[in-house]
């Protein structure tokens, strides 16, 4: 089932007064698809999600909607379905009521509401609970149904910002999952509005990276992981090393780059890679997961000598900090059961294969 129109926002542009919040912003949203809109605070998420909900007035550009653009729409014309961190239900009605209230807004035939409402509450597992009031309810529970009335009345598009923000971190992982199921289930189109990253990883088809009102990349989180656009886009998403180094070649999407004269890291990447990169300076972006021990140099394409600084318990796993020869420190994410390997003070040698890093453009040679 797919219910969703698609999305384009199209040289988005917010002043407030004087302050540019939102800057010739450019983003797809295909139809029926999760994409999140990551950054942190102040990076103009919410203004990005009001101008896509009409509850704010674009400076210059325009929205999509189904190819057709809504621009000049009032909120209500929109049709669009939202849930916000504080979008609070109706607490003098009941579960049911307050899922009906879209459609009875809307004059739909009580028998029909009626349909529509007992099918939704099969959905987010709350057929028993229609005749409670939202105090009667657990916060996810509460969440779920504001979920329920957010869609109930087939909105071209579903917004949410920062919805799991009041909940506690293990009912937010749970409701992370069970949100996308329902919209996977729904085919909803969504834009989802959060500061973090990992809800962002788990949820989405597509992450758009905001930073100071623009956007910094598009992609899937996967390809966001592996291949950050650049040094806000590596850092803002998990753990990163990035080492400064100089490319001395490209060969068939394989990169050789010079840390320093007596060592050199093979890169795989992207095929179309260009071949501009040679000569640059440039930053190894370097996962601490995608570090392992080494028992030798043969063992993998790069393996590096390095000095333990530091061991932290992580539970399944222990971050080192480490130190190479030219000083720059490397971080390390090994299981713990290899704990027994390592001690502070004393050389160990580190491995990674080439597919395992990327490079990133040196933004302080540019
Ligand atoms: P985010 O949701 O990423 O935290 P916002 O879109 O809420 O960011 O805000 C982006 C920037 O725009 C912030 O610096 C904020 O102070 C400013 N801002 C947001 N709304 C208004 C407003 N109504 N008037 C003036 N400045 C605003
Ligand atoms: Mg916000």
């Amino acid at each position: 089932m797919t219910l969703g129109n698609s999305l384009s926002v199209v040289n988005a542009t917010k002043y407030y007064k004087k302050f540019k919040a939102v800057d010739d912003v450019n983003l797809t949203v295909n139809q029926g698809e999760f994409l999140t809109i990551l950054g942190p605070s102040g990076s103009g998420k919410t203004s990005l999600l009001k101008l896509i909900a009409g509850f704010e007035q674009l400076s210059n550009g325009s929205i999509m909607l189904n190819h057709q653009d809504i621009s000049n729409k009032k909120p209500y014309e929109r049709q669009i379905g939202m849930l916000f961190q504080n979008y609070a239900l109706f607490p003098h009605m009941t579960v049911f009521d307050n899922i009906a209230y879209p459609l009875s807004l809307r004059k739909m035939a009580k028998e029909e509401v009626k349909q529509k409402v007992e099918s939704i509450l099969k959905l987010i597992h709350l057929e028993e609970y229609a005749q409670r009031y939202p105090e009667q309810l657990s916060g996810g529970q509460q969440q779920r149904v504001a979920l329920a009335r957010a869609i109930v009345f087939n909105p071209p598009l579903l917004l949410l910002d920062e919805p799991l923000g009041a909940l506690d971190k293990q009912l937010r992982k749970q409701m992370q999952l069970e949100i996308k199921q329902i919209q996977e289930h729904v085919g909803i189109t969504t834009v989802s509005v959060t500061h973090d990253q990992e809800e962002a990883l788990t949820m989405s088809d597509k992450i758009c990276v905001m930073n100071k009102g623009r956007i910094e990349q598009v992609d899937s989180p996967e390809m966001l992981y592996k291949q950050p656009k650049n040094r806000f886009v590596a850092e803002f998403i998990g753990e990163i090393n990035l080492i400064k180094g100089q490319v001395v070649s490209v060969i068939d999407g394989n990169a050789m780059v010079k840390v320093n004269e007596d060592m050199s890291v093979h890169i795989e990447m992207n095929k179309d890679a260009s071949k501009e990169m040679k000569n640059k300076s440039m930053l190894i972006g370097l996962r601490p997961e995608n570090i392992q021990i080494a028992r030798d140099q043969t063992q993998f394409h790069n393996t590096i000598r390095v000095r333990v600084l530091e061991t932290i318990y992580v539970g399944e796993a222990i971050n080192i900090k480490t130190k190479m020869d030219t000083g720059e420190e490397i971080m390390a994410k090994i299981p713990a059961h290899m704990s027994e390997m390592i001690v502070k003070g004393e050389e160990i040698l580190l491995g990674w294969n080439s597919k395992d890093a990327c490079l990133i453009p040196d933004e302080t040679t540019i």
